[in-house]
């Protein structure tokens, strides 16, 4: 009975986890298929050649960093302590999510500031996923002509990145319900993309504000501790590592 009880829980745990990993790889996938598609458009230049096989190549290695991540759930992995850049995070991220943005018709805005110091410390890949599965829930949310909106600045210590589409919204209901396993009003959702993204930022000490209006849009506001900030544990890291 006890042994039986274990086994149907693994059981569980290890579909959880294919759900999982089958729609964190799917993103990347897309992408990449979206940018070779690109590339068999005809007169095509050699800038533009170069930089869809960059961000194709880019996105297969973020895939394979997200089956090794999952894989290596089970053990408590050291973490990756790293200067993040958010200006040329948020150029990254833009370019991925106009893949989604080209199949149905909106556009991207991205407004940053960029003579202001914007460095955050984490794991840069974690960072990028919980980003995309944000922005690209954002996209999905369009309807034909909508628009997105990425913008970051420092505010009192504190790097603030907004993420802003002009989607269909949500109720404060639905607000609440974000982030929590399996909740998707999409066809073919999983329900997981926010689940990843939130556990990811809570766990770079970031906060989440969301705001939103059903027909209106919504409002990811996300923010995170300045490098400076976490500099100390930098250091204890880089202290860790001499030993
Ligand atoms: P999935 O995208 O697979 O449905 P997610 O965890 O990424 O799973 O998102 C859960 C749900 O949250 C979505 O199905 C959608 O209803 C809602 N949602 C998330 N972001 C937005 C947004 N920007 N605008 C409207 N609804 C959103
Ligand atoms: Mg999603």
């Amino acid at each position: 009975m006890q042994e039986e009880m274990v086994r149907s829980e693994k059981a569980k745990i290890v579909s959880e986890m294919a759900a999982a990993v089958a729609h964190e790889i799917r993103n990347p996938l897309t992408t990449v298929r979206g940018f070779i598609q690109l590339l068999g458009a005809e007169g095509i230049s050699a800038e533009k050649r170069g930089f869809y096989q960059k961000i194709s190549l880019e996105e297969l290695d973020r895939a394979q960093m997200i089956i090794t991540d999952y894989l290596s759930l089970a053990k408590p992995d050291p973490e990756i302590v790293e200067f993040i850049q958010i200006q040329d995070e948020i150029r990254y991220l833009s370019n991925v999510l106009l893949t989604y943005a080209n199949y149905n018709n909106s556009q991207i805005e991205t407004n940053i500031a960029l003579d202001e110091d914007m460095q955050i410390v984490g794991d840069r890949h974690k960072f990028r996923q919980a980003l995309i599965n944000i922005g690209k829930n954002a996209i999905e949310a369009l309807q034909d002509g909508g628009s997105l909106t990425i913008s970051a600045k420092k505010r009192e210590g504190m790097v603030v990145i907004e993420i802003r589409d002009t989607g269909v919204g949500m109720t404060e209901e639905q607000i609440q319900r974000l982030g929590t396993p399996y909740y998707s009003t999409k066809e073919k959702g999983t329900g997981l993309g926010t689940m990843v993204s939130f556990t990811i930022i809570k766990k770079m000490n970031g906060t989440i504000t969301i705001k939103s209006k059903p027909g209106k849009g919504t409002l990811f506001c996300i923010q995170f501790p300045h490098a400076y900030a976490a500099v100390g544990s930098m250091e204890e890291v880089a202290a860790g590592k001499e030993q």
